[in-house]
């Protein structure tokens, strides 16, 4: 131990970066050694079953073919059912000493104390006989030495249906506790951590209903059972009495851990997505696990342990390519899933190497699995805490995309309602513009010229400013209809209109076809005198321009008599009085021949 810490203390101390830190911490945890054992010469012979205790034994002694142990560390033989005898001498000592075989899966374990050919002592234990039958209440088979002061053969006989190794030592009592502190701590922490991680996730799964989450507890569980019951722990605290259960439950956990694991495998890297070879590997994992699961409670115990070890042996791998190739397909997350199988998997070949004896069976090597599986979990678990992130971001975009399509068609929308509401403004004005209209001249109708009377008329009473209407009638219309056709007199219609139109042109008059052949005109702010020089122009300019019509060959000639009305508003009189005088103005014209204009002389309207 003195030489082994000097070169600890060494390494430790030419560890410059912080990987060579970690390297060297590692190295020293693959070759610290255990304890030092206490006897380590021994020999080991295997009989046949025939062959149950140390009276059985004792004929043969001398013939049989006593092999030394090369190595105390490698006394193992795989799945071998034959029992198997283990012989070493034990020199005297005084104080409490203890035999511990550290592989609590054996079913059978007996060990004899003899001296001078004679047994002193002896017990009978294994995984296969209750508990409380043990010598020491202890996860492995731990066996109190008689104290002595000559020297003591000890006989181990151990008989398993499992993989047969032996893993013993001699030590001193105060050691073994010793060591046992370090060994049940270390098993504490494994255990806490991993019903921490499987609780945190278990909650986890009730928030986020993701099947991952799920798979992710059952794997952590099982593994964690098909550790502690390689440990003894199980046995020891959950069913002391019950041991048939003991090699029924390694292949229950074993199977179903593979189940577990290849679900997670697949919910987590989302294996569907990777085309359907890659996406049938788990599956196929998953459904050898569990006919293994069922076959467990009829096949013999060996046969049933060598298969569902063959599968775990094939399918770590796999799982671990499944990793590795989703990776190089691009999923992030599979950077962190290989990286927890790879450690589990070095946890696993360490103790595997230390079992075919070409790594030092220490300490560290020993739970090495158990510290892989710790650290994968933990890694999973912060993969998984990783993959809500990724979920959150995805819906973050996703959401922030949703709006910007909403905004977009949301403002299509508002331009649509904007280019119809215009259209329909659009179709307001043309409608608004016809109601106002007449419909064969173009010029204001009769209501256009209502209103304009109306708010003029209103206008000049409170400016006291005089107001003039005239009325044109074209003299002997119905004679144009009647000689040329109604069409004819159509467009003289639209000719007359035209004229006064272009004739009555200052701000505010306006020109309104008031009747059939009878036009209004009105002349705000035009005293009587302005509205007859006008009405004298209208006059001339008809008479002096005959409509052009096509198909007639003669320019039709027309006259038009036009009555004039001026007044002050007063407010109270109702403007049509003022259309009515300028219609017996006009009446006065028709009566004094036509083709004139005449004035409204009654002054007493205005009043
Ligand atoms: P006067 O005013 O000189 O007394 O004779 P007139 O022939 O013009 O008399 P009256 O008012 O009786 O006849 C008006 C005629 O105008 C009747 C109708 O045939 C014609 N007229 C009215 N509206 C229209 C129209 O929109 N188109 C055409 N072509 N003729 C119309
Ligand atoms: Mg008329
Ligand atoms: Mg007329």
């Amino acid at each position: 131990m003195n030489n082994n810490s000097t070169w600890q203390t060494g390494l430790v101390r030419s560890a410059g970066s912080p990987a060579r830190l970690v390297f060297s911490l590692l190295l020293m945890m693959c070759l610290w050694p255990a304890q030092s054992w206490g006897v380590t010469q021994a020999e080991w012979v295997q009989t046949s079953r025939q062959v149950q205790s140390f009276d059985d034994l004792r004929p043969q002694l001398g013939a049989l073919d006593w092999r030394p142990t090369t190595s105390d560390r490698a006394l193992n033989f795989g799945l071998n059912n034959r029992p198997l005898w283990l012989r070493f001498e034990v020199p005297p000592e005084n104080t409490s000493r203890v035999l511990d075989i550290a592989y609590p899966v054996l079913d059978h374990v007996d060990v004899y104390w003899v001296q001078d050919g004679e047994v002193i002592a002896s017990f009978h234990t294994g995984d296969q006989l209750p508990f409380a039958q043990r010598p020491l209440h202890h996860r492995h088979f731990a066996f109190p030495l008689p104290r002595s002061d000559s020297p003591m053969m000890g006989y181990v006989r151990v008989q398993t249906e499992g993989s047969l190794q032996i893993p013993w030592r001699v030590t001193l009592s105060a050691d073994f506790l010793a060591d046992d502190q370090v060994s049940y701590g270390l098993q504490t922490i494994f255990t806490g951590a991993m019903l921490a991680l499987a609780l945190f996730n278990l909650l986890i799964l009730f928030i986020v209903r993701d099947a991952a989450y799920g798979w992710y507890v059952l794997s952590i569980l099982s593994n964690a059972m098909v550790q502690l019951t390689m440990n003894g722990l199980t046995f020891q605290w959950l069913w002391p009495g019950v041991p048939q259960i003991n090699n029924l439950a390694l292949v229950l956990f074993l199977s179903s851990s593979l189940v577990f694991v290849a679900g997670f495998t697949n919910s987590f890297l989302r294996l569907r997505h990777y085309g359907f070879w890659i996406a049938v590997i788990p599956r196929i994992i998953i459904v050898t696990g569990s006919i293994l699961f069922v076959t467990a409670f009829i096949l013999p115990y060996n046969v049933a342990l060598f298969m569902v070890i063959l599968a775990a042996f094939v399918a770590s791998p796999v799982m671990f390519f499944l990793g590795v190739y989703s990776w190089w397909q691009g999923n992030v997350l599979a950077r962190i899933y290989t990286a927890a199988w790879a450690v589990l998997l070095v946890g696993y070949t360490l103790q595997t190497l230390s079992k075919m004896a070409l790594l030092p069976r220490t300490t560290w090597v020993e739970y090495s699995p158990q510290v892989g599986l710790m650290l994968e979990a933990v890694l999973l678990s912060f993969a998984l805490a990783y993959r809500i992130n990724l979920e959150r971001r995805r819906r973050l975009a996703a959401q922030e995309e949703a709006l910007m399509v909403q905004r977009e068609a949301n403002q299509m929308l508002e331009a649509r309602v904007a280019e119809r509401t215009l259209e329909l403004e659009l179709v307001n004005e043309r409608l608004k513009a016809m109601a106002v209209t007449d419909g064969l001249t173009g010029i204001a109708n009769r209501r256009r010229f209502d209103e304009r009377l109306l708010s003029e008329w209103r206008r000049c009473a409170r400016a006291q400013q005089p107001l003039s209407v005239l009325l044109v009638d074209i003299d002997y219309f119905k004679q144009v209809n009647d000689s040329l056709g109604h069409l004819t007199g159509d467009q003289c219609l639209i000719a007359v209109a035209a004229l006064c139109d272009k004739l009555v042109s200052r701000e505010g008059d306006l020109v309104a076809r008031y009747g059939g052949e009878e036009f209004a005109v009105l002349l705000p702010g035009t005293d009587e005198q302005g509205a007859y020089c006008v009405a004298e122009r209208l006059r001339q300019e008809v008479a002096g321009s005959p409509v052009n019509v096509e198909g007639i060959n003669e320019p039709v000639k027309l006259t038009a008599s036009i009555g004039v009305a001026t007044l002050v508003p007063v407010n109270g009189v109702e403007p049509e009085s003022l259309v009515q005088c300028a219609d017996q103005a006009l009446y006065a014209a028709k009566g004094a021949g036509r083709n004139q204009v005449q004035t409204f002389q009654d002054q007493d309207l205005s009043l």
